[in-house]
């Protein structure tokens, strides 16, 4: 049986993937647990996520399908944070005879979950059509997420990572955290690039470990399992309650849809969409750096590198109009928010001089408004300005935001090398 959840915690507490792990424990009694559990991102603009847009699945081998049904309902009814209005839990449930069946409904559920933008009617209108068990709280939209999980795990094969997520004792619970930094740095760069994400060398912090007051202690990111799990044994801390490592979209790009035209985007959804430049970067008040695309359909867009993605904002400054450039990142507010940039080809950077003299070597003077240019010393004279293509102080290639600037979604560029050349990943 494949059970998704969604929607369980609120800024206050709480953490669905907290709730997964426990269930990763108790649902033992009831049968087998059949592989990894499964923790999705979903679509990052969702203006009704808590944190991370987050859902989680868990496939079961039981012959007391009702029990489990029941265990779960009763579970996530007891710990979701249901005081908190945005907090409106979901449950599905998936039996082994049902799953060919709605296989293919709920993969494509799953893939525009990610990518667009999805209502509650449309989710409760498939469990009715396809008869599946489930359970929705309050106004049920955690049913979207819980559905997405399961058309997920009925549709394995997508591109994945792991996490090691080790939970915090109970009482501990919206206490500071009890975390000896160095450790993060060591365990870092004994395991990365297999890990990745767990710091921030550049900027010199731990990424890794939250600061709401949710029950996760850290999370260690990366493409092996064993590899997380030895990273996180690296780690001094307080003594965590659990520890779950969930099977993952994060770090994988599924959120960005490939767009021929800047003309096809839309608010709410994220992309990977070419132009060249057409407005010199600028910086606002606040620290935020903008500039503009435009590409044949005429139509341009502002691409915005925020405060937090910190030095990443330097090397967008380095832009000049006419540069093409690839844009990843998603559309809110009228503005592409980059998470990362294909530089693909440079435009020249022309500086104009005055005209040197051809006798004595020194700079010519402007010899006044429209009458060209004089040698002080030699009375030489020249018409025009000399044109100088200077080098630019940036070269072709992928870049990337700051580990501490990183969406759950992205995929960081530590995992398409060696695939490509002039890779720059950011640590
Ligand atoms: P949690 O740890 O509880 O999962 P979160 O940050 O992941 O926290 P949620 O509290 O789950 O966020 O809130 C996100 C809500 O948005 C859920 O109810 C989910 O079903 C819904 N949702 C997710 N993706 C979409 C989508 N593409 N369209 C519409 N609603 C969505």
């Amino acid at each position: 049986m494949f059970i998704g959840i969604d929607d369980t915690d609120s800024r206050e507490g709480m953490c669905t993937t907290y709730l997964g792990a426990l269930l990763m424990e108790e649902l033992q009694q009831y049968g087998s647990i059949l592989e990894l559990p499964i923790l999705v991102r979903l679509n990052p603009t969702i203006p009704y996520k808590t944190r991370g847009n987050a859902c989680v699945g868990i496939n079961i081998g039981t012959s007391c399908p009702d029990k489990v049904m029941e265990h779960v309902i009763s579970r996530v009814a007891a710990m979701s944070a249901m005081d908190c209005e945005m907090t409106n839990p979901g449950v599905v449930f998936v039996q082994d005879d049902e799953a060919g069946r709605v296989k293919d409904t709920l993969g494509t559920f799953f893939q525009r979950a990610v990518r667009t933008v999805l209502s509650i009617e449309e989710a409760k209108s498939i469990i009715a059509e396809t008869g599946l068990r489930a359970r929705g709280f309050k106004n049920g939209r955690g049913l979207i997420g819980a559905l997405a999980a399961c058309g997920a795990m009925l549709n394995p094969g997508w591109d994945h990572t792991f996490e090691y997520l080790a939970y915090r004792q109970r009482e501990k619970w919206g206490t500071p955290r009890n975390v000896d930094k160095e450790s993060f740095f060591i365990a870092d760069g004994v395991t990365y690039p297999v890990t990745w994400d767990t710091v921030d060398v550049s900027n010199r912090l731990v990424v890794c470990v939250p600061h709401s007051p949710d029950p996760v202690l850290y999370g260690i990111r990366g493409r092996d399992p064993d590899v997380v799990k030895r990273t996180a044994e690296m780690i001094i801390s307080e003594l965590p309650e659990r520890s779950c490592i969930y099977c993952t979209n994060q770090g994988t790009d599924m959120h960005l849809i490939p767009v021929g035209s800047i003309s096809e985007i839309k608010e709410m959804r994220s992309y990977i969409v070419s132009g060249s430049v057409s407005c010199d970067p600028f910086t606002i008040p606040g620290g935020h750096t903008i500039f503009s695309i435009s590409d044949s359909s005429g139509v341009s867009v502002e691409c915005a590198a925020f405060e937090p993605t910190k030095d990443f904002r330097s090397l967008v400054r380095k832009l000049i109009q006419g540069d093409v450039v690839k844009v990843y990142g998603s559309f809110m507010n009228k503005a592409l928010n980059i998470e990362k940039i294909e530089v693909v080809s440079l435009a020249p950077l022309v500086a104009s001089h005055n005209p040197e003299c051809p006798s004595c070597g020194k700079r010519m003077e402007s010899a006044g408004r429209g009458q060209g240019y004089r040698c002080r010393k030699c009375g030489t004279r020249s018409s025009s300005l000399v044109q100088v293509q200077q080098k630019r102080d940036i070269e072709p290639g992928m870049y990337e935001v700051p580990p501490c600037a990183r969406r759950h979604l992205a995929k960081p560029l530590v995992r398409m090398q060696p695939s490509r050349s002039n890779i720059f990943p950011s640590r």
